[in-house]
């Protein structure tokens, strides 16, 4: 196919070839992505300026929401007429996409030319070797269900990210009618407990201070080399117990928060592990997706409201001051008027200071397919921007009840809108919460836990000066007011 042989040498630089990675999707798409770079920078490649100067363009996707797999599916069509001037051009589709339409895809978009699923990524340097050399398109998308692989983090020397994102596990064995990640995930597989200390060690001994632990069910985990779950409740898992080695084995962590767990395994064992462990992060994101008792049997959540509350409420009094968000779908087939009231009643009652809301959307291989999706688009549309309201008034009071307090945020870069200037810095809360820093030498803080105060709530992040420097604008606190987590 390319007449060039294989990729055209770079002037200057010991390598073969270009690749550009396009991301779709969330946090765990991001890392994944992370590590296919690593995987192609170990095969000889480097980054490309952008997709017009590349040899091999990766689209790493998301098929959570339609609307995440029709964005890719127009991403990939712009690239037809590239690869007609370039036939030589590498088209990969990676990630979850690839899982669910294997060599579907390759029929469907002719110009694809690899498709590899998100356990399959070892195996890129070779399937793209392969191609080069002419052979025909292929998709690659087995699980690594008897052995599975997880890639540790590309780490270089002095250059670790201020956060550290960890795998701890990988697929999922809940089964929630609307969630096609069973599908494009696989089954649970636990990465070992030694493997989890050993990469959050040596990711902070290279400087980073906050690690996040990543898993679709996070608090799933086990590992038979760690102490049995304890108690009656069936629940239980590992998962405290690896939050705990972490903690004993790398003393320099400064932080440490996980995302997501799943409402059932937010045990007894679990609030203690808050209660116990100061480095763990002031604040769990624990998704509910509905607030009726009805729906949630539907969306097969396999808990109750009051259920969820419960768990709630114990983390939330487990230490002082943590705080939760959640993720919410509005419309789910059959939910009714009185059903999306419940979900709001749940949001006010719990106090969730954020919320990540989404329309349903009926995707292959779920249960829910079988309901009839009978909730208009308007209404879908209507009740989301209704539960945006409630979230922004309840997350508006919660930040500006911190206007005035002092805060420890980790600095972790150039904030996003000022991202160049080496002025203004952003960091977080132990409790998640944005902060921007204004200060002289704002740049020098980053990777730097620094205490604030807070001057000023916007509404999505808070602005704060260093607690040397007397704030300019502070409000005084008795004028917000404050909503209680429950009530
Ligand atoms: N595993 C986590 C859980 O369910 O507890 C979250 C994983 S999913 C990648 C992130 C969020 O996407 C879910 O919490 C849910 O709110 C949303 N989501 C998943 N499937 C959806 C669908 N079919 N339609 C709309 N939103 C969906």
């Amino acid at each position: 196919m390319r007449p060039r042989g294989p990729w055209r040498a770079i002037p200057g630089f010991p390598v073969t070839f270009r690749y550009v990675i396009h991301t779709f999707g969330c946090q765990m798409n991001v890392h994944d992505s992370d590590r296919m770079a690593a995987v192609l920078r170990h095969a000889g490649g480097v980054p490309a300026a952008g997709t017009g100067d590349a040899d091999v363009v990766v689209f790493n996707t998301c098929s959570v929401r339609e609307k995440a797999e029709q964005k890719l599916r127009s991403e990939v069509g712009r690239l037809a007429p590239l690869k007609r001037c370039r036939p030589d051009l590498v088209v990969v589709v990676a990630g979850c996409v690839a899982q669910q339409e294997g060599k579907r895809l390759l029929a469907r978009i002719p110009h694809v030319d690899l498709v590899v699923g998100p356990d399959n990524v070892p195996e890129l340097p070779a399937l793209l070797l392969d191609r080069m050399a002419g052979a025909a398109p292929t998709a690659r998308t087995e699980f690594d269900t008897l052995a599975p692989r997880f890639l540790a983090a590309p780490l270089e020397p002095g250059r670790a990210p201020v956060v550290g994102l960890v795998t701890t596990m990988k697929g999922c064995d809940e089964r929630c009618s609307f969630c096609i990640v069973p599908h494009t995930r696989g089954p649970e597989r636990y990465r070992p407990t030694r493997e989890i200390v050993d990469e959050a060690r040596r990711m902070v001994a290279e400087g980073t201070r906050e690690v996040l632990l990543l898993g679709q069910t996070v608090d799933s985990f086990r590992d038979p080399a760690l102490e049995p779950p304890g108690g009656d409740d069936p629940d239980e898992t590992q998962f405290p117990q690896l939050l705990r080695a972490l903690v004993r084995q790398v003393p320099a962590l400064a932080r440490l928060r996980y995302t997501s767990p799943h409402p059932r395994h937010a045990t007894e064992s679990l609030a203690r592990a808050h209660m116990d462990l100061d480095v763990l992060a002031r604040h769990v994101h624990l998704p509910v997706q509905s607030g009726s008792d009805r729906v949630l049997r539907r969306m097969i959540r396999r808990y109750t409201r009051a259920e969820y509350v419960a768990r709630a409420d114990r983390l939330v009094r487990a230490r002082d001051g943590i705080t939760l968000s959640t993720d919410i779908i509005v419309g789910f087939p059959g939910e009714t008027r009185a059903d999306f009231e419940e979900t709001l009643s749940l949001v006010r009652e719990v106090g969730f200071v954020s919320l990540f809301g989404f329309k349903y959307s009926p995707r292959p291989h779920t249960a829910a397919l079988r309901l009839h999706d009978d909730v208009s688009e308007e209404v879908k549309s209507e009740r989301l921007a209704r539960l945006f309201e409630v979230a922004d008034v309840i997350g508006s009071a919660h930040l500006s009840s911190l206007v005035g307090t002092r805060q420890q945020v980790l600095v972790e870069g150039a904030s996003k809108r000022d991202a160049g200037s080496a002025i203004r810095v952003q960091g977080r809360t132990d409790r998640n919460e944005i902060v921007h820093i204004d200060a002289p030498e704002a740049a020098s803080l980053i990777g730097a836990i620094v205490e604030v105060v807070i001057a000023r709530a916007n509404r999505h992040s808070l602005v704060g000066v260093p607690s040397d420097v007397p704030p300019a604008r502070a409000q005084p606190r008795g004028q917000v007011r404050r909503l209680p987590v429950y009530g």
